[in-house]
């Protein structure tokens, strides 16, 4: 593959900015990968993971010259890291985030972005529960959305380079307004990230059912709900914090959902349940056939007899 950007400077290097790195490399998208992450200690882990050319922990130097600049931070960072690096960004680079959430991140950046450069917000949807460089590996994005929430203005060759480079890593780019972003990804990411993180919660404080029989019957179901609730707490957080109204609208229609269910069950309505667990079945097979899953059962775990 060509290059497409003479430098990139990765501004944060955990599971994301480290995935980036990977297939920057891979790919020979650039001549120079430079890497900023605010600790001495994962900048090390980076350099020893030879994730980019040149290290640093200044964000302002790291994005001199650069050409793109990806910032790769926890959104409540993203307004300290723009007011770092805005005097020192090249006329004409492209800037742009993989934040999970989209009117937050450029609430904080856009002010402090100057006319030269040209700023373009963005979220690949793809991921894991784990964090820290050592979490990213190549091909992470390959057939994954990455949405862009380009500002009003915004410089359409700008905007066609961010997408090839995208599309370089194998993914498909959509665009949309920042506001209809945090409602979509409110249902299809932060609410069963707060609903795994509550259900798992709840049974830690049970007091009836010890500990070690949450763990040792797991598999009867609450395992699923532990990948999520293993996430960043630092990441969720801020989530949550950032993407307050559509989590909170979206919360308040689970809530009258679960209402209706639990009626249900309390009323013996058996016809309502099986309504109900029949139609989101048929959500699951969607999913497989648009590939963002596999068909293998139980995810894909190996089963002990399979092994042998
Ligand atoms: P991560 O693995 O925890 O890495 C976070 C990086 O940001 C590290 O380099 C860390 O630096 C740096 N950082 C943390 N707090 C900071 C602060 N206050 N100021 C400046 N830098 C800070 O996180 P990640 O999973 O790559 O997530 C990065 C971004 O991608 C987040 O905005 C997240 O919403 C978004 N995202 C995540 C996923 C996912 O599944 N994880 C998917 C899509 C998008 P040090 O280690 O040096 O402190």
């Amino acid at each position: 593959m060509s290059v497409l950007f003479d430098r990139i400077a990765l501004i944060g290097i955990g599971l994301i900015g480290s995935s980036l790195a990977h297939d920057i490399r891979r790919l020979g998208l650039t001549k120079e990968i430079v890497v900023a992450t605010r600790s001495a200690d994962t900048l090390k882990r980076a350099e020893e993971l030879g994730l980019g050319d040149r290290y640093t922990t200044s964000s302002a130097d790291a994005v001199k010259d650069a050409d793109l600049i990806i910032v790769s931070v926890p959104v409540g960072a993203s307004e300290s890291v723009a007011k770092e690096i805005a005097g020192s960004l090249k006329p004409g680079a492209i800037v742009t985030d993989v934040g999970s959430t989209k009117a937050s991140v450029i609430a904080q950046m856009q002010p402090h972005m100057p006319d030269s450069v040209h700023f373009i917000p963005g979220h690949p949807l793809a991921g894991t529960e784990k964090s820290g460089p050592d979490a990213g590996f190549p091909g992470l994005f390959e057939g994954r959305w990455c949405i862009f929430t380009p500002v009003a203005g915004t410089d359409e060759t700008a905007l066609k380079r961010l997408r090839g480079f995208w599309e370089a890593l194998g993914s498909k780019v959509d665009e949309m307004d920042a506001e209809h972003h945090d409602k979509v990804l409110a249902i299809v990411s932060h609410l069963p990230h707060i609903i795994a993180y509550n259900i798992v919660g709840t049974a830690d404080d049970l007091e009836t059912v010890t500990e070690s029989e949450v763990i040792k019957y797991s598999a009867s179901g609450f395992r699923d709900f532990t990948r999520l609730a293993a996430s960043d707490p630092t990441m969720w957080r801020d989530v949550c914090l950032h993407n307050r109204d559509a989590i909170l609208e979206m919360l308040a229609r689970f809530s009258e959902d679960l209402a209706y269910l639990q009626r249900a069950i309390r009323w013996g309505e058996g016809d309502k349940i099986f309504e109900l667990f029949t139609r989101t079945r048929a959500i699951r097979r969607s999913i497989i056939q648009a590939g963002q899953d596999v068909d293998a059962p139980d995810f894909g775990r190996p089963h002990a007899l399979e092994k042998k």
